[in-house]
């Protein structure tokens, strides 16, 4: 962390403008900072360039030197807390645009302006602390969102354990360590809410920082030791007489054990069960062949003839990395990714920003803030289907072709060398129609390498030599990577899920997960889902947000069992209906939704099995706190005193 009497000059000359005058108003106590003239104008992809001119952008430095010079003298450490019509202003400023009225306590929570927020745990009577205490709840999965399930259920005084069959927390940033694997959202934003992280050094930090953030923060909520390690979890299932959950679990000596537990948290990610594709011979290949989850870091690639099937997130990230090392790398296309472009994709943080964010009161809240905007609600728009869009079958509507056109003049310009490249690199789907990618030109920079080759043949088969396609040519390699994907609509797959009337959950399902809220499915009592089906995004923001919100709802559903005395709730039929008919139809309106995309997003029957297709906010609104109305509750014959 840069040294609290860092230079101003040097820190302000990296600042973001709109959120340093926005954390002017609370160090000052002047809303006088929010001036018209000073108020940004962003244009999409512009990364929060304000667009001010450069002498109205030294003009608002040099006011901001003076006044956190005197800030710095005075020593004061409190600041002001502005009222909530000067707080609406400070959004919109910050935002670019005015901020829809029903945003402004969303946002505000999100902020944690008052210190507080609605996702911290309200267990605070004596006797809903004692009622928690009984309630016993199993959490699978030691990553991102069963840590946090961890940390919030200790703060509620829920006691629970956390079985985890990795040898040590962090889930997928334990798990993928492929060369280049780094998170592809502004790290300012994927962290959580609760615990930012000033001293990240990357934007877009590697994984490794990732893990790092997640050790540190299971260090210091003190969680390890509510884990079991290198157990898995085998089956669960109800006892309704007794109102708990038997759960079969096999430790690392290979013995099975039953744990009960009132209620049961899934925090197995998603994204986890590598998706080798079905082609004939794919078994026969005589070279090491590894997916890109299960990185072999002891194949040598230097000098050897490589194939990469697959051109997704995963492997856009590694092809770059490796493509100088190898004598030959050909990579399988089957669609292109959009990229949108992102130049400071690889870049450090400057200590600058780092300084800002550490030692200038509400800086680091005012900047999450317009990351947050900016990459969710506020981009949402461009990738929404006009109802009657009858433009190219390339985009869903206005907003989204204006998009495609900035985004493949963007990759075309990157090919302006390689005319041949064009016709391959540029998407014919919608933008925001599968996961788009972020692009510091460094993915074309592979491709155009004379010792790579882009082949868009369709894969017809795999032999002990190499990767057979349709024009009938064998491409001969050494060595094969798989950046195929994930099975990702398979939710809650190995787990045997045994409830109410010995209903199997995935017989219920029948490869067509759905839930309510992402979270309950009705004949499963006291079994909550994170990152279940239909809490996925696209394109707006991170997936720390959603779990955050569902953790929330699931210690609110502890609490209604601990206030009622209630020994079980599950989600009522005909609200789980209603609401999955909702999400489908919405679901319908977005470009991922679109008939001319296919994607892991949709499962084998077409139905969009992960997305969200409602904003953020109304994810948030709908987790604040579970409506009894929409559970069925068993009552004890006694009430928990
Ligand atoms: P993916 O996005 O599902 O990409 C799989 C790739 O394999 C696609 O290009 C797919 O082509 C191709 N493919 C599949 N079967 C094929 C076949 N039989 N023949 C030829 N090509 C085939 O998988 P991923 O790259 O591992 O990423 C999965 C998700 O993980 C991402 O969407 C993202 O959410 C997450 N992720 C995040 C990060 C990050 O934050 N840093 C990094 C990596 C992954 P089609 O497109 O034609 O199906």
């Amino acid at each position: 962390m840069p040294h609290a009497d860092m230079d101003l000059d040097e820190a302000l000359a990296v600042a973001h403008l709109p959120a340093l005058l926005a954390a002017l108003v609370h160090v000052t106590g002047d809303a006088g900072w929010l001036k018209p003239e000073w108020a940004p104008t962003y244009v999409p992809l512009s990364q929060g360039d304000p667009g001010l001119p450069q002498e109205v952008q030294q003009e608002i430095r040099d006011k901001a030197k003076v006044a956190l010079g005197h800030f710095r003298a005075s020593g004061k450490v409190s600041v002001a807390s502005p009222d909530a019509p000067t707080l609406r202003r400070m959004m919109d400023f910050v935002a670019g645009a005015p901020i829809p009225e029903q945003y402004a306590p969303f946002l505000i929570d999100e902020l944690a302006v008052s210190g507080t927020s609605s996702k911290d745990p309200q267990f605070e009577q004596p006797q809903l602390k004692a009622a928690a205490r009984k309630l016993k709840t199993l959490v699978i999965g030691a990553g991102m969102s069963g840590l946090l399930t961890g940390i919030r259920l200790k703060q509620a005084g829920v006691s629970f354990e956390i079985i985890e069959s990795n040898p040590d927390v962090g889930g997928t940033w334990l798990v993928n360590t492929y060369p280049g694997c780094r998170v592809d959202n502004s790290n300012h934003m994927y962290s959580y809410s609760f615990e930012p992280n000033h001293a990240w050094p990357q934007h877009f930090s590697p994984q490794p920082e990732l893990l790092k953030y997640f050790r540190n923060v299971a260090a210091k909520y003190d969680i390890r030791p509510h884990i079991r390690f290198e157990t898995t979890v085998e089956s669960l299932s109800w006892d309704e007489g007794r109102g708990v959950w038997r759960v079969s679990v096999r430790g690392k000596d290979g013995k099975s054990e039953v744990i009960e537990a009132n209620a049961v948290v899934t925090a197995v990610g998603q994204l986890n069960k590598p998706r080798v594709p079905n082609i004939e011979g794919v078994d026969s290949f005589a070279g090491p062949a590894f997916h890109s989850q299960r990185w072999r870091h002891d194949v040598e690639l230097a000098g050897k003839r490589v194939a990469v099937i697959g051109t997704g997130a995963s492997a856009y990230q590694f092809v770059p990395e490796i493509a100088p090392k190898v004598a030959q790398l050909t990579v399988f296309q089957r669609t292109p990714p959009w990229g949108l472009p992102v130049p400071h994709y690889h870049e450090d943080v400057p200590e600058g920003v780092k300084w800002l964010l550490e030692h200038v009161p509400y800086y680091d809240k005012w900047y999450r803030f317009w990351l947050f905007w900016m990459s969710t609600e506020g981009f949402l728009p461009m990738v929404k289907a006009d109802e009657g869009w009858n433009g190219p079958t390339t985009a869903v509507g206005a907003e989204n072709l204006g998009l495609r056109e900035m985004a493949a003049a963007a990759l075309a310009a990157q090919v302006a060398d390689r005319p041949d490249l064009l016709p391959n690199v540029v998407p014919t789907y919608p933008v925001g129609g599968k996961r788009a990618v972020l692009d510091n030109g460094v993915w074309l920079g592979a491709l155009k390498r004379p010792n790579v080759s882009l082949v868009t043949d369709a894969i017809t088969k795999i032999t002990p030599k190499g990767v057979v396609t349709a024009d009938g040519t064998e491409h001969e390699v050494d060595v094969l990577i798989y950046g195929t994907g994930f099975t990702a609509s398979s939710f809650l797959s190995g787990l045997k899920v045994t409830g109410r009337d010995g209903r199997d959950l995935h017989d219920v399902w029948k490869g067509d997960a759905r839930a309510y809220l992402g979270m309950t499915t009705p004949g499963f009592p006291n079994f909550f889902m994170i990152y279940g089906p239909n809490t996925n995004i696209v394109v707006n923001g991170s997936i720390i947000f959603f779990s955050e919100c569902s953790v929330r709802y699931i210690v609110g559903c502890l609490r209604l069992l601990a206030e009622t005395g209630a020994k079980a709730m599950e989600a009522k039929k005909d609200v789980h209906d209603a609401f999955n008919i909702r999400v489908d139809e919405a679901n319908k309106g977005w470009a991922w939704g679109s008939p001319n995309v296919t994607s892991w997003y949709k499962n084998e029957f077409g139905r969009v099995s992960q997305n969200w297709p409602f904003g953020l906010i109304d994810y948030w609104r709908a987790t604040l706190a579970p409506n009894p109305d929409d559970f069925v509750l068993t009552r004890q014959p006694e009430p928990v005193a």
